[in-house]
Parts: C-alpha cells; sequence; structure tokens
C-alpha cells in the first residue's frame, strides 16, 4: 500500500447578498432525486475504526472552542453512531483528526474551512486528518464549518450540489446533516440507513 494526501475541501461563506439558483424537487424529473450525492464526489474514504478521535488546539482563538466542536460532533454522532462514533481526543493527545483554527483570510482562497486527509492506495483507508477551520465566525458558523469539515474527515472528498445539504460548498445556517449527507457516509461504511428493512435471500 502507498500512502497519499490529498486537501480535499475549501468551504466558503457567502460575501453580501447572494441568491444560489437550484431546481427544487418538484421540478425535477421523476427518479432525479437521489438518496445520496455519492456520484457527484469525487470520492468516497473511510476510517477502518468505530470510534474516530478529534483533537481541538483553540491556540491563538478567542476562547474555547470546544463546545462548537462538541455540537459539531453530536450532529454527526446522531446520524451514524453507533458505527461509527467521533469523540472529542483525551487531553492533549493528536487525535486522528486534529482540528485546529486560523485567523481569517490565512486559509487559501479565502476559504473558511480546509481539511486536508491521508489515505493507504488503493485501499482509500484514512489514516489521518487535519482540520483548519476560521477562528473568528459566529458560534453557529463554528459549529457549521466544523461539522462540514468533519464531514470530508470522515471520508467525502467532494461537495454536495444542493445548497440544503451540509456538504455544499457555500457554508450556511442552519447547521443540519441532511438525509442525503447522511447516506453519503454511510455508503462509506456499509451502514445499513437505519429503519431500513434488510432482506437476506436464501436459496
Ligand atoms: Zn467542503
Amino acid at each position: 500500500m502507498a500512502l497519499a494526501a490529498v486537501t480535499v475541501s475549501a468551504l466558503f461563506l457567502t460575501t453580501g447578498e447572494r441568491t444560489v439558483s437550484v431546481a427544487t424537487c418538484s421540478e425535477l424529473p421523476t427518479g432525479a432525486m437521489t438518496a445520496s450525492y455519492r456520484s457527484d464526489i469525487t470520492a468516497l474514504r473511510h476510517w477502518d475504526k468505530s470510534v474516530i478521535t478529534v483533537s481541538c488546539d483553540s491556540t491563538g482563538a478567542a476562547h474555547d472552542m470546544r463546545p462548537a466542536l462538541q455540537r459539531a460532533i453530536a450532529l454527526w454522532n446522531a446520524r451514524l453512531s453507533p458505527a461509527v462514533t467521533l469523540e472529542i481526543a483525551s487531553g492533549s493527545t493528536t487525535g486522528d483528526i486534529a482540528l485546529s483554527f486560523v485567523p481569517s483570510g490565512t486559509l487559501p482562497g479565502g476559504a473558511v474551512g480546509r481539511t486536508s486527509v491521508v489515505f493507504t492506495d488503493p485501499e482509500q483507508i484514512l489514516m489521518g486528518a487535519t482540520v483548519r477551520v476560521d477562528r473568528n465566525l459566529s458560534d453557529d458558523m463554528e459549529t457549521q464549518v466544523i461539522a462540514h469539515e468533519l464531514g470530508h474527515a470522515l471520508g467525502i472528498d467532494g461537495h454536495s450540489a444542493d445548497p440544503k445539504d451540509l456538504m455544499f460548498p457555500i457554508a450556511h445556517l442552519p447547521a443540519a446533516i441532511t438525509a442525503r449527507d447522511t447516506n453519503t457516509v454511510q455508503q462509506a461504511y456499509g451502514i445499513t440507513a437505519r429503519g431500513a428493512v434488510v432482506v437476506a435471500n436464501n436459496r
């Protein structure tokens, strides 16, 4: 196996008024609404473990960023746990996912969040992720951006084209994980959607 590294995201904020035009569900032809955006993204990777730790370096931030991280983690855990659980790393241990905060304007292209991952090739198993987030966002937006970047760190390499999804490339409120976000990540971990009826065919 070889190790590869890639930067999988740059999340942007809208500046001023901006209208994003998209077709709504009812305007799309029957069958066009997919339950995930797997076909829109570059790659879908996964961690080969069920508990993934996240460390939080608030150095330079105006306040402790852990509450925002905890809210972002709770959003994902509500969808994925117990099959996959995100957990804050203990003490000063560097987590599987290392989150830190940077001054506004220091991420390339004016982004407010950026994630790089290291993974095995060709297995596409994640070995580490580095997440950097703008440290001067509102609490709500901080949570949204962290949750979005955690989506990349969980294995989504690419973005959804639907502005309602957490993984749309422009940060938006409220911070919420849609069924499409959930279904996309679940495909990486082989998780059957909650409530789905599983039929085993034997013959
Ligand atoms: Zn992104």
